[in-house]
């Protein structure tokens, strides 16, 4: 069984071995941006910042808690911690993201569900950083008394410039779960108060974003989802694509999108491990369901570069 602890799980429990799927040990290209995938859609994205020892830093739907929300016992026999139903309301594992994440800029929110927007809150207020997200976000960051001078509040098709970065916020869709039943167009209202249960955190729209940061292009996805006149000639070089099954009820999802998109260089799954699981344990990667996605990539964009990330470690890429 894999104890965690941060300094050890990584090279404890992490596989050792390349997967079939790719590449698992850190891809060095150089030094320019680094990004660290923090489970579920989670990314930890920086680079060096002009006239500064600190890097620029943003964080996209930065989900450390890990909780099991499914009100089932764990996937991990080793996780004793509690199981929650969707009634019952979460607290952020603190400790574990003070141990993890050290400072932030900007913090993007693609859509309002627990694995997406629950750590916001505390991360927000720890690090100062601006939360850009849609209403229902920026309502759920105001029930927790995140300073409205922290609060970009967008709808998708925002295009800001920020001098370090710029973003802009693409509309898109949630993922076709439930076998294309999911429909949900509740939205956190403002005057909200916390704390929210599980069940209040709902979607309240979906969003992409491209992230102009460090010499690259990164286009972030939250969903198994996308509008293709909406991606429709970007040209990100680093697309990190949601990569859970339930892509495959969408019509040639994987070659449209790289098609959309001209063909990225380098393609990064995203939103395909179980978060409801701690880091380190041994079911805390789908393996199966990247390695098939890995294929699909290949098969769509033969020249691009897959890489399959494993949790907090650093990816480095330099300019393209
Ligand atoms: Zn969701």
């Amino acid at each position: 069984m894999c104890v965690f602890t941060l300094a050890t799980a990584l090279a404890a429990c992490a596989p050792t071995q390349p997967s079939e799927a790719g590449q698992t040990e850190n891809v060095e290209f150089g030094d320019t941006l680094t990004m660290r995938y923090l489970g579920a859609a989670g990314w930890e994205i920086s680079a060096p910042r002009e006239g500064s020892a600190d890097p620029v830093v943003v964080l996209v739907d930065p989900y450390l808690t890990r909780a099991n929300y499914s009100g089932q016992p764990s996937a991990d026999p080793g996780d004793t911690r509690p199981v929650y139903s969707r009634n019952d309301t979460l607290f952020s594992d603190v400790a574990a993201i003070d141990e993890i994440i050290e400072r932030a800029d900007y913090i993007l929110v693609q859509h309002s569900h627990p694995d997406h927007v629950m750590d916001v809150p505390y991360l927000a207020l720890k690090t100062g950083a601006v939360v850009i997200g849609h209403e229902s976000t920026i309502n759920i960051m105001r029930a927790y008394g995140v300073p409205a001078q922290q609060l970009i509040t967008v709808r998708g098709g925002e295009d800001y410039d920020f001098g370090d970065v710029s973003i802009r916020a693409i509309p898109s869709l949630h993922s076709p779960l439930n076998d294309k039943r999911y429909y949900q167009s509740a939205v956190v209202e403002r005057g909200a108060t916390r704390p929210l249960r599980i069940n209040q955190l709902v979607e309240g729209g979906s969003l992409m974003f491209l992230i102009r940061i460090g010499g690259h292009e990164v286009m972030t996805m939250g969903s198994m989802n996308y509008i293709e006149r909406e991606v429709e000639g970007l040209r990100p070089d680093i697309a990190l694509v949601g990569a859970a099954p339930s892509h495959l009820e969408i019509y040639q999802y994987t070659p449209k999108l790289m098609a959309a998109l001209g063909y990225p260089s380098v393609v990064i799954p995203t939103h395909a491990d179980n978060f409801r699981v701690p880091y380190g344990a041994a079911t805390a990667y789908r393996e199966e369901w990247v390695s098939s996605f890995a294929d699909e990539i290949r098969a769509a964009a033969p020249d691009a570069r897959v890489i399959i990330p494993r949790h907090l470690e650093p990816i480095r890429l330099s300019v393209r």
